[in-house]
């Protein structure tokens, strides 16, 4: 009898708990609404574009062959004329050094030393290499000491560099749409209060191509890409060339659930865990890139699922690429 009174507290309170957590979505998702309703974007006047660009995944949770070194994060190299720029720099979930970030850029023959600007598009772990890195607001490129050139940092909230990169202390909050150099720009932070993780600032890149048009890289698509359509229309004339990164979309798959997509499932999105993202959303997503009829699309693995990359390959035919580390992506 105790016992049953005992598990029935612990559901009274439970419920109680996930009833105060509802409110509290609901007031932030009411809050991140409305700065993104009043958040007025002028366009860009800069008129720059680049001649050539290609996309390397360095981490994702897909490779080309076992070369790599695979992890639920996202780091993409960009090759934009002769400047580099990194977007994120994966999770590094045991701490290791060399992280394998490094050891996959090793592989690849690249270094530190030629990265022009590091941009995150959001302060979560899988994206700053490391769970410590997201608790204390910093960033590490690995869990020792690494050698860089001289790096301009780009985030979308206040960060720090950590004990292991204290040179990458040149960090632009990057709030609004940015110029990072000619051609190449922040589409500004999206907000999106996220059920568990509470306010998600997230911003995407977005290249100009001379001839062909704007080609957006997204790291997790917190913002959804609806609403990432929509600030790139209301920043640039040309039309959208090609789609890569994460739009969080990871859909359990019956029989087939796996632990990481269990995790963004749950966590990711404004809904509440037992509510979930659904098959709606991922045809939806579909519907509205199909819109803008871009030339190539790819959606990360590392916050989506087979569901759903199928789903995109079915939609997209020829014009679906593959999102692999180690698989160079011209443009
Ligand atoms: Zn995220
Ligand atoms: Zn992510």
């Amino acid at each position: 009898m105790c016992v049953l009174f005992i598990v029935l507290g612990v559901i009274i309170v439970l419920f109680l708990l996930y009833l105060i957590q509802v409110k509290k979505v609901n007031k932030g998702r009411q809050r991140a609404e409305e700065v993104y309703r009043n958040t007025v974007i002028p366009k860009f006047e800069d008129k720059g574009s680049l001649k050539k660009l290609s996309i390397l995944p360095l981490i994702d949770s897909k490779s080309l062959n076992d070369d790599f070194r695979t992890e639920n994060g996202v780091s993409y190299f960009a090759s934009a004329d002769d400047k580099n720029i990194l977007l994120d720099l994966g999770f590094n979930r045991k701490k290791e050094h060399p992280s394998p970030l490094l050891w996959n850029m090793e592989k690849l023959g690249k270094s530190f030393k030629n990265i022009d600007f590091l941009v995150f598009s959001h302060a979560h772990l899988d994206h700053l290499g490391g769970m410590k890195e997201h608790k204390t607001k910093t960033f590490s490129i690995s869990q020792g000491v690494t050698e860089t050139g001289d790096i301009k940092v780009y985030a979308p909230v206040p960060l720090k560099a950590s004990a292991f990169n204290p040179q990458l202390s040149n960090i632009t909050v990057s709030k609004e749409p940015t110029v990072i150099m000619p051609g190449v720009y922040t589409i500004g932070c999206i907000p999106r209060h996220l059920f568990l993780m509470g306010n998600t600032e997230e911003q995407s890149l977005a290249f100009r191509i001379e001839g062909k048009g704007i080609v957006l890289l997204i790291g997790c698509g917190h913002q959804t890409i609806q609403r990432i359509i929509e600030r790139t229309k209301m920043l640039f004339d040309e039309k959208i060339y090609a789609i890569f990164g994460g739009l969080h979309l990871p859909i359990l798959n019956k029989g087939n659930v796996s632990l990481l997509s269990l995790v963004q499932y749950a966590v990711g999105s404004d809904y509440a865990p037992h509510q979930g993202l659904s098959r709606k959303d991922v045809y939806d997503a579909i519907e509205s890139i199909k819109a803008e009829n871009p030339k190539y699309v790819g959606i990360s693995p590392h916050d989506s699922s087979d569901f759903s990359i199928n789903a995109f390959k079915k939609a997209f035919g020829d014009k679906y690429v593959d999102i692999n580390v180690g698989q160079v992506i011209n443009l």
